[in-house]
């Protein structure tokens, strides 16, 4: 299964990929999470994304048709793969289909998670991560104990981008740039909606009814 998650920042991606993740045992690739693991390295990569991340501005798309096209050929994607944050803009969207021509794995289909404005910010200025990747929410979605990470145990932290000026300028950049891929993909695969203002385990839910219909 071949999946994309798309919606705006906040919408929950990262929260539904890990489920998917343990749920289905194909591997979430998290644009995000690879940018930030960069930043902590302090590799070249890091580096260069860091100015454009802090600011909630897009990297530019070279660099992220390297990171997508490094990780999809990667073993693990065989089976399939939850793009999780990735594409953002056009150009991104004909690269990976370039490379999934390549190696011959188009795309199932794309979920696109709905969200108003409203709910997105207080999401995501009550949004705590772990650098494993996953997300918590100091009053929707907290762990089990304080601060810490309930599947590695390290500690939460609030992200340097989940500032409410940053914010502000993420969903911004996602409506000029990044919303036109509805239609995109609209026309090219199967677009689903969903309403992603409901319970995670209900999204959940909702997004397994989807997927039984591709397995
Ligand atoms: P969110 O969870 O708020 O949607 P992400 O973790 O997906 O944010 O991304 C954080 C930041 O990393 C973005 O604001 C952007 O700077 C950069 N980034 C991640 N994915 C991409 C991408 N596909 N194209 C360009 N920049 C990206
Ligand atoms: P994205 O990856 O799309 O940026 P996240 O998965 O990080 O979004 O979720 C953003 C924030 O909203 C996190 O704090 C998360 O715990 C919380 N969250 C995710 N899904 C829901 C939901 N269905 N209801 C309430 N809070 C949610
Ligand atoms: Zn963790």
């Amino acid at each position: 299964m071949n999946i994309i998650l798309f919606g705006p920042p906040g919408a929950g991606k990262g929260t539904q990929a890990k489920k998917l993740v343990d749920f289905y045992g194909i591997p979430q690739i998290s644009t995000g999470d690879i940018l930030r693991a960069n930043v902590r390295e302090g590799t070249e990569l890091g580096l260069a994304a860091k100015a454009y991340m802090d600011k909630g501005e897009l990297v530019p798309d070279q660099v992220l048709i390297g990171i997508i096209k490094n990780r999809l050929t990667e073993a693990d994607c065989k089976k399939g793969f939850i793009l999780d944050g990735y594409p953002r803009t056009v150009p991104q969207a004909d690269a990976l289909e370039a490379i999934l021509d390549e190696i011959d794995k188009p795309i199932d289909v794309v979920l696109n998670l709905e969200v108003p404005d409203e709910v997105l910010v207080e999401r995501i200025s009550g949004r705590l991560m772990c650098k494993c990747g996953a997300s918590y929410h100091v009053t929707s979605n907290p762990p089990k104990k304080d601060n810490i990470c309930d599947s590695c145990g390290s500690e939460i932290f609030q992200r340097v981008d989940d500032t409410a000026e940053a914010v502000q300028n993420r969903l911004d950049v996602y409506k000029k740039q990044t919303q036109p891929l509805i239609n995109y993909y609209k026309e090219k695969v199967i677009l689903v909606t969903l309403n992603g203002t409901k319970d995670i385990n209900v999204v959940f839910e909702d997004i397994k009814a989807i997927l039984a219909k591709f397995a």
